[in-house]
Parts: structure tokens; C-alpha cells; sequence
């Protein structure tokens, strides 16, 4: 590719939005181009980059055995009743209707289509195990889109559903593809951790999330670094005894007497009135003994949600960073001795204190209270008396420093963001919508099911979160726009120079290695500004005065200066 030819648009300014270096470095770079909330257009350079993981998603799923198809993104609401999400799934499924008013979603993920396939085309265990997956576009109406392509509406998922006959195969199934993850992520070139994650209702242990890691990913990773041991928080937390450690909680924590516990009261004891939304609340408990010392502190996260159905209100136990596990309505009654929802009218038989957690409260329109119009606590700006960031680990029921629960060695906790996520699923979908096939004993039976997602679009931002300078991107040479940039300087004026960059470009191409030929003519300055910004991983420049010598300067995106190769040397240096 020529850079004439090509398209290059970089920017010297970051758009005002942009919280995280990604967001702002795929803007600059010119790799994105944002078109409304959560949704970007992928740029030619950026979908070089998209392209590249792809191919590399795609050859390991093949050689795993997965099979491709693309089902499609604007889905009858049919099936998805079938399974009761048209209706359950909240305000992330885009519900739309066509012109004869009939409904339809926008795919944030496609369970439903593929069980609808496998129910009509695999009809007996003969054709069993399979495994089919799309690469196709997701649509998923985030509540706080943001950070570009790392959470965004539009975006681009890699979706694997395997069928199997039995419990057994699908958990063999499942193997497959965690292996075929660990080789697809080594192939990236960037440091992730594979980690258990909450298989949910299902339970047991099949539930692995593949985490880049990176100081600003959304997610907490607690992992033990003299033993294998790695979970996400919420599954972490899931094991570890309950309560939060450390000073956070006593400095933030205002506390509400039994029977003081209207909705009313609590909003006079946060001091705000009601009706105003709340982003959320942290709801904490003392246990004392008998001497009345507190033994121990519950947390319980209250979460309701602006647009929350009045039946259905979730109170999660333990705020993590990113995860909390959602406690059980009988939990919470029967720890704070009324129904969820119903706190304030009927009264606690406990104190309640409320922390109020940062990361937390960066969600949106939370709304907080009795289950009752008019008895909630909406709209209450959380922007003062919030713990420092660092302060918010002292709310973990994990913390840095337990013991493994593999008793191997201390625990450490990280941060990482989402890219891959793998699910072993049972039956779930396949009774929802009575999916089955027929047994070697000549019975129906349902089909047990995994599903195995990568975040297509996600992945170059997360690469972008752990490979970058103050200059720019600097990418793995996976999933380069370009591996390699030859940079002609005074291409105009020396025959010599414009000669020898054309015939190493094509020396290069001819060779295989994905490059690109700087014939812009801009000024070196700005060329290499713009090189290193995009990040492309080598960099080769051509110029009169080195030519005399007999070479070229070679430099790797992460080196502080320029080395001297002869021409020849060069394919050795970039392969
Ligand atoms: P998250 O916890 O970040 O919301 P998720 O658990 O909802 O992600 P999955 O349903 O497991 O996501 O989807 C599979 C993969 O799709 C995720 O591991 C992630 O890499 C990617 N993904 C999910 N939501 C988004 C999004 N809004 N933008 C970009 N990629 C996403
Ligand atoms: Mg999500
Ligand atoms: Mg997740
Ligand atoms: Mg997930």
C-alpha cells in the first residue's frame, strides 16, 4: 500500500469525551470516527486493524474445529420470546418494529438463531458434536457507553455456540474452545490472564472471562502469584467470607436506626431530597457479638435502576470494582428482615448504614428506595463525600494480601479489561425453546449447550490500554495496521532515495510483509509524528546521507533511536 493512495487522517487534538488513552489515541490516529453514542465508523486504518484480528480469530476457531456462519443481525422477536428475553432482557436488547408493525431486536448476542438452526438441522447424535460461530456485528444498548471501541452500542463480537449430546461431551466441547482462546490471545501479543468467572444458575466451574491487562480495564482480577489462581471479583468474592476491610467504610458510612427507615428518612439522612436519581447505594449491616465488639460488616449494594420493573429490583451482596454477586431475595430478607425493595415502610430489624462507592456511582441514573412511586430516591448527585479511588479497594470483601483459596500462596489483585468470555451453558436454551435431537437410544433429548464470545472491536482498544507512549499507539505486530512503514526522506529531490524506497517496498510486499510506502512527501517531522501515532511497529527511513554509507535506519516503534542496516538486512529485522 501507498500512503498517497491510502487514507491518513491524524489529529493533533483528542476529541473532549475521551476519557481513556485508547479512546483518545484511536480518534487521534484517525483509526475511528464517532458517529452518535457508542457508535464509530472503522476507519480504513482501523479496519486493518479489526480485519487482523479476525483472521486470527477465525483460522484458531477452523482449526479448533468451529465451524462459520453468519446469522442475522435484525432478528424476529419470535424466538426471543420463545426464551422469554424479549421480555426479561432489560433496556441493553434494541427492540424494533418494521413496517407492519411487527417486532423485532437488533442481535447483542445469538443463542436464540442458533438453537432455532440446530433444532431443524441436527437431528440425530450422529451430527453431534458441533460447533458453529459468526463474526458479526452486536448491538447491545449500553447504559454508559464509553471509552470508543472498548464499550461501545455498534460493535463487532465473535460468537461461538457448541451442541453436544451429553454433559460430558460439552464440557470436553468447552475445553476446545479455552484451549483455542489461550492460543488466539498468545497470538495477539499482549499480557491477559485467563480467569474464572461466575458461571451464574448453572454453577460449577465452567466459566473463564480472558482479561487484557491494563490499569484502566473496568474489571478487577484477583490472582495468586505463586499458584495458577485466577478468578474475577465477583467470583473471588463469591468465596471469600463476607464483609469489607479498612478504613473506607467507617469514614463513609452514615448510619440509620431500625425503624427510621423510610425511603423519606433515608433520603434525609443522605441529606437530599426525594425524587432526585440516585446513581447508586452501598447498604451495610454491623454484626456484633455477644460483648457487642462489630465482628463483622455486610455490605449489601442496593441497584436500582432508573428504568427498573417495580417487581423485579435487585440488591446485590459485596460491591467489587466491577462485579457484585447478586444476593438472593430470600438473602435479603431475610437479612434486613424485609422484602427487597420494601425497606423503607417496613423497617429493618438491623442499623443500616449507607457507603456510598465511587465506582460504582459512576453508573447513571440509578434510583434508589422502596419499591412504591413516590418513595424513591432519585437524582442525588454522589459528586461529594465519595472515597478516593484507592479508598474504594477497602470496600472489597477481597483484598490484596488474603490467603489463596488454593492456600498456595497471598492474593494480588489487578485490573483487566473483557475480551473473551467462555460459557458452558447446559440446557437452558435448548428447553427454553425444545431443542433436540435424537439419542443413540433412538430418544429426544436436549441439546447441551457452551457459548464462547471475543470482543472483536474491543481487542485493539485493549491493546492500545497496554501498548502505548506519550507518542502514540504502539502495536503488537498481530494486528498492525501495517507491520511495517518505509519512510523515504527528500523522496523528490534524490533519485537514490525515491529508488531505493520503491524497491524495498516492493521487495517487501513480495516477501509477504504488510507494508506501506510513505510517498506522501511531508516533511520528516511530520511523517514520523504520524507514524508513531498510528504505532506501526517498524519503521524504515530512507535518506540520502545514510545511502552514501551503504544503509537504511531501522527503528522498532519501542526503541529510543535508530540503528544502521544495510537494505539487504532489512526483511531479517522486520519478520
Ligand atoms: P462486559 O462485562 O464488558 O459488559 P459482557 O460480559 O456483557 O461484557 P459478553 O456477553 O460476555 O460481554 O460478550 C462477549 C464479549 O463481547 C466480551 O467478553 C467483550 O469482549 C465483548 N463485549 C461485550 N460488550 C461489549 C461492548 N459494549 N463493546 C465492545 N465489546 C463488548
Ligand atoms: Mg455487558
Ligand atoms: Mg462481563
Ligand atoms: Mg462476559
Amino acid at each position: 500500500m501507498k500512503a498517497s493512495q491510502f487514507f491518513i487522517s491524524t489529529l493533533k487534538e483528542a476529541p473532549a469525551d475521551a476519557e481513556v488513552v485508547s479512546h483518545k489515541l484511536m480518534t487521534r490516529a484517525g483509526l475511528i470516527k464517532k458517529l452518535g453514542a457508542g457508535i464509530y465508523n472503522y476507519m480504513p486504518l482501523g479496519l486493518r486493524v479489526i480485519r487482523k484480528v479476525e483472521a486470527i480469530v477465525r483460522e484458531e476457531m477452523n482449526r479448533a474445529g468451529a465451524v462459520e456462519l453468519t446469522m442475522p443481525v435484525v432478528q424476529p422477536a419470535e424466538l426471543w420470546q420463545e426464551t422469554g428475553r424479549f421480555e426479561k432482557m432489560g433496556p441493553e436488547l434494541l427492540r424494533i418494529q418494521d413496517r407492519h408493525g411487527r417486532d423485532f431486536v437488533v442481535q447483542p448476542t445469538s443463542e436464540e438463531v442458533i438453537t432455532d438452526i440446530a433444532r431443524q438441522e441436527l437431528k440425530s447424535y450422529k451430527q453431534l458434536p458441533k460447533n458453529f460461530y459468526q463474526i458479526q456485528t452486536k448491538f447491545r444498548d449500553e447504559r454508559r457507553p464509553r471509552f470508543g471501541l472498548m464499550r461501545g452500542r455498534e460493535f463487532i463480537m465473535k460468537d461461538a455456540y457448541s451442541f453436544d449430546r451429553d454433559q460430558a461431551a460439552a464440557k470436553a466441547s468447552y475445553q476446545v474452545m479455552a484451549q483455542a482462546y489461550r492460543q488466539i490471545f498468545d497470538r495477539f501479543g499482549l499480557t491477559y490472564r485467563a480467569v474464572a468467572a461466575d458461571s451464574g444458575a448453572i454453577g460449577g466451574d465452567l466459566s473463564e472471562e480472558f482479561q487484557v491487562i491494563a490499569a484502566t480495564g473496568e474489571d478487577a482480577i484477583v490472582y495468586c502469584p505463586q499458584s495458577d489462581y485466577a478468578a474475577n471479583m465477583e467470583k473471588a468474592e463469591a468465596l471469600a467470607p463476607a464483609g469489607p476491610r479498612g478504613a473506607a467504610t467507617q469514614a463513609l458510612t452514615k448510619t440509620a436506626t431500625p425503624g427510621k427507615s423510610t425511603c423519606a428518612d433515608v433520603a434525609e439522612l443522605l441529606g437530599v431530597p426525594l425524587n432526585t436519581t440516585v446513581k447508586s447505594l452501598v447498604l451495610a449491616t454491623d454484626e456484633t457479638n455477644e460483648a457487642g465488639e462489630i465482628v463483622k460488616t455486610q455490605v449489601w449494594l442496593l441497584l436500582l435502576r432508573g428504568d427498573h420493573d417495580m417487581n423485579e429490583i435487585k440488591v446485590g451482596k459485596v460491591p467489587g470494582l466491577a462485579g457484585f454477586r447478586f444476593a438472593t431475595l430470600g438473602e435479603i430478607e431475610d437479612h434486613f428482615g424485609c422484602k427487597p425493595g420494601y425497606l423503607g415502610p417496613i423497617g429493618l430489624k438491623k442499623p443500616l448504614k449507607i457507603v456510598v462507592d465511587r465506582e460504582v456511582a459512576v453508573m447513571a441514573d440509578w434510583i434508589c428506595g422502596a419499591n412504591e412511586v413516590d418513595f424513591h430516591i432519585t437524582g442525588v448527585n454522589w459528586g461529594r463525600d465519595l472515597p478516593e479511588p484507592d479508598m474504594v479497594a477497602d470496600l472489597r470483601n477481597v483484598v490484596a494480601g488474603d490467603r489463596s483459596p488454593d492456600g498456595k500462596g497471598e492474593l494480588a489483585i489487578e485490573r483487566g479489561i473483557e475480551v473473551g468470555h467462555v460459557f458452558y451453558l447446559g440446557t437452558k436454551y435448548s428447553k427454553g425453546m425444545n431443542a433436540t435431537f435424537l439419542g443413540d437410544d433412538g430418544k429426544p433429548a436436549f441439546f447441551e449447550m457452551g457459548c464462547y464470545g471475543i470482543g472483536v472491536t474491543r481487542l485493539p482498544a485493549a491493546a492500545i490500554e497496554q501498548n502505548h507512549d506519550e507518542r502514540g499507539i504502539i502495536w503488537p505486530d498481530a494486528i498492525a495496521p501495517f507491520t511495517v512503514v518505509v519512510c523515504p526522506v527528500g523522496m523528490d529531490r534524490s533519485e537514490a532515495v525515491k529508488a531505493t524506497a520503491e524497491q524495498l517496498y516492493a521487495d517487501l510486499l513480495a516477501a509477504g510483509v504488510d507494508v506501506i510506502l510513505d510517498d506522501r512527501g511531508e516533511r520528516p517531522g511530520a511523517m514520523f509524528a504520524d507514524w508513531e501515532l498510528i504505532g506501526v511497529p517498524h519503521r524504515v527511513t530512507i535518506g540520502d546521507k545514510s545511502l552514501k554509507e551503504g544503509v537504511v535506519e531501522y527503528q522498532h516503534r519501542r526503541d529510543a533511536a535508530a540503528t544502521k542496516v544495510a537494505v539487504a538486512d532489512i526483511l531479517a529485522h522486520v519478520k
